[in-house]
């Protein structure tokens, strides 16, 4: 896409974060983190444990606040926010993958993508209609009122996919979305989630560790030294 006119979707700017000011000394994470997300494209994220990514990503989704540094999301500056617009633009935009489903346990799949789009006042019948087609998208029209146990890990993961979709989200961001899986499995629903994002025309940022995977993106970008460098 280098001779696209560039239309991002994500923007950050000198991103720096640091934790723990105490007694263990302050661990530096992110020190100048500069990122550009265009719309339509898939990067992948790579480095090491330890090294900032889901840090990054939390920033990145408006999970979290970096101590300086600007997180532009379709041309607006989040910074400059506060809380409740932070919030409405995260429930809105932003679509979050953890490696580990987090669904709730006591919902079904399918009220585990409902809930969301009750948070940001979709009708309850309309709510209900576009969980089923997100799950029927991924192979689980049928598995709809069952529990996240009485599901498979694959299973969960493509709920949590669903969920992460349901308010049809302009930025997925996915922190090692198959990690938890075994590696045929991890394929598979790999494979669902590249279908997903693709058939949306979606921007989405991935983390992995797995370079087969991070290969099939569109770009690749490293984590190193608490900066965002290309391969
Ligand atoms: P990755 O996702 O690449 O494994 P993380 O972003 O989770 O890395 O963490 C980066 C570094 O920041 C690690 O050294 C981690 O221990 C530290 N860290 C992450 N979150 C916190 C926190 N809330 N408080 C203190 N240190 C943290
Ligand atoms: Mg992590």
């Amino acid at each position: 896409m280098s001779d696209a006119v560039s239309d991002p979707v994500l923007v950050l700017e000198a991103i720096t974060k640091t934790y723990g000011r105490g007694v263990a000394g302050p661990v530096r994470v992110l020190t100048g983190a500069d990122l550009v997300l265009e719309r339509g494209e898939i990067v992948a994220l790579v480095a090491p444990s330890g090294a900032g990514k889901s840090t990054l990503l939390h920033i990145a989704g408006l999970l979290d606040t970096p101590d300086s540094g600007r997180v532009i999301i379709d041309g607006l500056d989040m910074t400059r926010f506060g809380d409740r617009a932070r919030t409405a633009a995260r429930r809105g935009q932003v679509g979050f993958i953890y490696q580990f489903h987090h669904l709730l346990p006591e919902f079904t799949a399918l009220e585990n993508v409902v809930l969301p789009q009750l948070a940001n006042a979709v009708p309850r019948a309309e709510a209900d209609q576009r969980a089923r087609e997100l799950l029927a998208g991924v192979g689980l029209a049928d598995r709809a009122e069952h529990r996240p146990a009485q599901l498979s890990g694959g299973e969960q993961q493509r709920v949590a996919f669903c969920r992460a979709m349901a308010n049809a989200p302009q930025i997925l961001l996915a922190d090692e979305p198959t990690g938890n899986l075994d590696p045929a499995t991890s394929d598979q629903v790999f494979d669902v989630l590249m279908e997903m994002v693709r058939g949306t025309g979606l921007s989405a940022l991935i983390v992995t560790h797995n370079l087969a995977l991070a290969e099939r993106m569109d770009r690749v970008l490293y984590l190193r030294d608490g900066q965002v460098v290309p391969g």
